[in-house]
């Protein structure tokens, strides 16, 4: 019931779009867990996108990320993304009531003149409301996520260690995601506020997880020290929200 319902709502979003080409409609819909469908959901309320909640306090992920950082990064900096987005899109109403994951999917066939808000505005608005889900102390990979990440890296230190490299060899800002393709795990980094959702992204799959390594995700605490940040991001990983994105 629900997923016709939001099939119809996104039918009649892309049939206002008119020209754009569904390149695969119904991957949109594809997860099954709160957090993706909230994902593949994100869109604007009446007419504003607006600030998603954590879901735990700024405090919640101590000592590894500080309550300080994980309230700017929210409030300000997830914020000013969403005020962009909205500020762009006031100009463009016929995108309205299209859902933010679509657009980033189908990026190459947005206006020219809202295309870059949305990559790095709306780009931003994604990532940070997917790295908000994948946040919480004290999980552990299940067997079957140990499983999978062993027949991808080796083991889990490896993996680990592969992370914490694409992340610490990136230059300037960006993301490094995982993504699971037909069952292989993959390192992907993208820069600024892409994601391997785009349209135009090297590995065009969904993230399981991924960390910020911008430096306002980490400078108050670890300073200039990314890979002091990225060690410690371990701390704070909800591997069972990891393994429900793989579904
Ligand atoms: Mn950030």
């Amino acid at each position: 019931m629900e997923t016709n319902k939001n099939r119809r709502n996104f039918l009649k979003s892309a049939a206002v779009l008119g020209a754009v080409a569904l390149s695969n409609p119904l991957e949109i819909f594809a997860g099954t867990n709160e957090s993706a469908k909230s994902l593949a959901e994100l869109k604007p309320v009446n007419g504003k996108y607006e600030l998603p909640p954590l879901g735990y306090a700024y405090s919640a992920l101590e000592p590894h990320i500080d309550a300080k950082t994980m309230e700017i990064h929210h409030t300000k900096h997830h914020q000013a993304y969403i005020n962009k987005l909205n500020e762009a899109l006031d100009k463009e109403v016929q995108l309205k009531n299209v859902p933010l994951d679509y657009m980033l999917r189908n990026l190459n066939s947005m206006p020219d003149t809202v295309k870059n808000v949305i990559r790095n505005h709306g780009g931003g608005h994604w990532n940070h409301t997917f790295f908000w889900s994948i946040l919480k102390t004290g999980t552990k990979p299940s067997a079957q996520m140990s499983n999978l990440i062993q027949n991808s890296f080796g083991n889990m230190e490896n993996f680990k260690k592969e992370f914490e490299k694409a992340g610490l060899g990136l230059f300037g800002s960006g993301w490094v995601w995982v993504v699971n393709q037909m069952g292989t795990l993959k390192i992907i980094t993208t820069s600024n506020q892409d994601n391997t959702i785009m349209e135009n992204a090297e590995v065009k799959a969904k993230p399981i997880l991924g960390c910020d390594v911008w430096e306002h995700a980490y400078y108050l605490k670890y300073q200039n020290k990314r890979a002091d940040y990225l060690a410690a991001f371990w701390n704070v990983l909800n591997w069972d929200q990891v393994e429900a994105n793989l579904r």
